[in-house]
C-alpha cells in the first residue's frame, strides 16, 4: 500500500498565530496576573485544541454574555480566530473586561471590505456568500464601524438554502446600484462556483467581486482534489473534527473526498482510527483541516503506518501560498499587555 500525505494540509497559519500560539501566551499572562480570568469562544473548530485551551485555564463561553458578573473588572475575553459580532468589543468594555481581538487577518480583511464599501452609500449592497450561523459569518453580517441601520445593507447567501436568496433580497440586489461579493473564508471551491452562477444573472452591472476564500482553504482543497485525481487514491482519510465543533474546512475536505466517490473517512485524532477503513485500500491519500494540531496529524500518520507497513510518497503539488502578516496579532498583544498594566497600577493604588 502507498500512503500520500496531501502537500497542502493542517494548520493554517491563521490558526497556528491566532489560536495555538495566543493559548500559549495567555499561560504565561496568567502568572505575571493571577487575578485574572480568561474566557473565550473556542479558539479554533476542533475539541483538542478546546481541550488545550481549558488546560490553559481558560473558561468556554458562547459569548461576553455568558461571563458571569462577578468577573467584571477582573476577565478578558479573547474572540477567536473566526471573528465575532461587532458589539462584543463595546459589550466588554461596558463591563470592563478586557477584549482581546485574536481574529485572523483574512477575516478582517472581509469586514473591513463589506464595512467599507457599506459606508459609500445606502444604495449599495453586499452579498455575504456563507453558511447562516457560522461564526465567521456573524462577524460579516455585523462588521465593525458600520451602523444598525447600515447593518440591513448586508444579505447573507446560503448555498445550502433552497432558493438561496429570498424574493424580497433578491428584488434588492437587483435594484441596487452597486453590490459587493464577498465569501466565507472556508467555503469549498465548488459551493462558491454554485452561488456565483445563481447570483451573476442578478447583479446590477455596477459589482465587485470580493470573493474571500482565503489561500490555506483553497490550497488545501486544490491538494486533495489533485491526490484524489492524478494520484489514484482509492481511500481518504480526513483527520479534523467533524463530530465535536463541526470544522468547516474538515467538512469540506470530507464532502470532496465524497463527491469524488473515494471511499472517504474522518479522525479527531488516533482514537478512533479503526484498522479495518484500511482493508484492500491499495492508494491512501491523508489530508488534514486547518484547525488540527501538528502533533495530532503526525500521530495519526505514525499509526496508520505501523497498521499498515505502507509505504510514504511525497505528493508533489504546487498550489496557492499562505502569506500573512503577523504584526495584527502582535500589535492586539501589546495593546493587551499594556491594558493589564494599566489595571494592575490601578489596582494597586486603590
Ligand atoms: S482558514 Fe484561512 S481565514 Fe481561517 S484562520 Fe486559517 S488562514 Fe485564517
Amino acid at each position: 500500500m502507498k500512503i500520500f500525505i496531501a502537500k497542502y494540509r493542517g494548520a493554517c497559519l491563521g490558526i497556528q498565530e491566532y489560536a495555538f500560539e495566543p493559548i500559549q501566551r495567555l499561560t504565561e499572562l496568567k502568572k505575571r496576573f493571577p487575578w485574572l480570568h480568561f474566557f473565550c469562544y473556542p479558539p479554533a473548530h476542533n475539541r483538542n485544541v478546546v481541550r488545550m485551551a481549558e488546560m490553559a485555564g481558560i473558561s468556554l463561553v458562547k459569548s461576553i454574555a455568558d461571563i458571569p458578573p462577578e468577573f467584571d473588572g477582573q476577565a478578558m475575553y479573547i474572540q477567536s480566530a473566526h471573528g465575532g459580532s461587532s458589539s462584543n468589543r463595546s459589550l466588554a468594555g461596558q463591563r470592563g473586561i478586557i477584549f482581546g481581538d485574536m481574529t485572523c487577518p483574512l477575516v478582517v480583511r472581509n469586514h473591513r471590505l463589506i464595512a467599507s464599501y457599506i459606508k459609500r452609500g445606502d444604495d449599495r449592497l453586499a452579498v455575504v456568500i456563507g453558511h447562516a450561523g457560522h461564526q465567521e459569518m456573524i462577524g460579516c453580517l455585523e462588521p465593525e464601524a458600520i451602523s444598525s441601520l447600515q447593518q440591513r445593507q448586508i444579505i447573507l447567501l446560503d448555498p445550502r438554502s433552497k432558493p438561496m436568496l429570498s424574493g424580497e433580497d433578491i428584488r434588492r440586489v437587483r435594484s441596487a446600484a452597486e453590490v459587493v461579493v464577498v465569501t466565507q473564508t472556508t467555503l469549498a471551491k465548488s459551493e462558491t462556483e454554485e452561488a456565483v452562477a445563481f447570483l451573476k444573472p442578478l447583479l446590477p452591472k455596477r459589482f465587485i467581486d470580493g470573493i474571500g476564500r482565503c489561500g490555506a482553504t483553497t490550497s488545501r482543497q486544490e491538494a486533495l482534489i489533485d491526490l484524489i485525481d492524478r494520484c489514484g487514491v482509492d481511500t481518504v482519510l480526513v483527520v479534523g473534527d467533524i463530530q465535536f465543533f463541526k470544522s468547516s474546512n474538515t467538512t469540506r475536505l470530507v464532502e470532496i473526498a465524497q463527491q469524488r466517490g473515494v471511499k472517504t473517512r474522518c479522525t479527531i485524532d488516533t482514537d478512533s482510527v479503526d484498522p479495518s477503513w484500511f482493508v484492500d485500500t491499495k492508494i491512501l491519500g491523508i489530508t488534514a483541516g486547518a484547525s488540527v494540531l501538528p502533533k495530532d496529524f503526525d500521530a495519526v500518520i505514525e499509526l496508520v503506518q505501523s497498521l499498515t507497513s505502507g509505504e510514504l510518497v511525497q505528493h508533489e503539488f504546487s498550489a496557492t501560498t499562505e502569506q500573512m502578516s503577523t504584526k495584527a496579532r502582535d500589535a492586539e498583544f501589546e495593546r493587551i499587555e499594556f491594558e493589564l498594566e494599566q489595571r494592575v497600577l490601578a489596582h494597586s493604588k486603590k
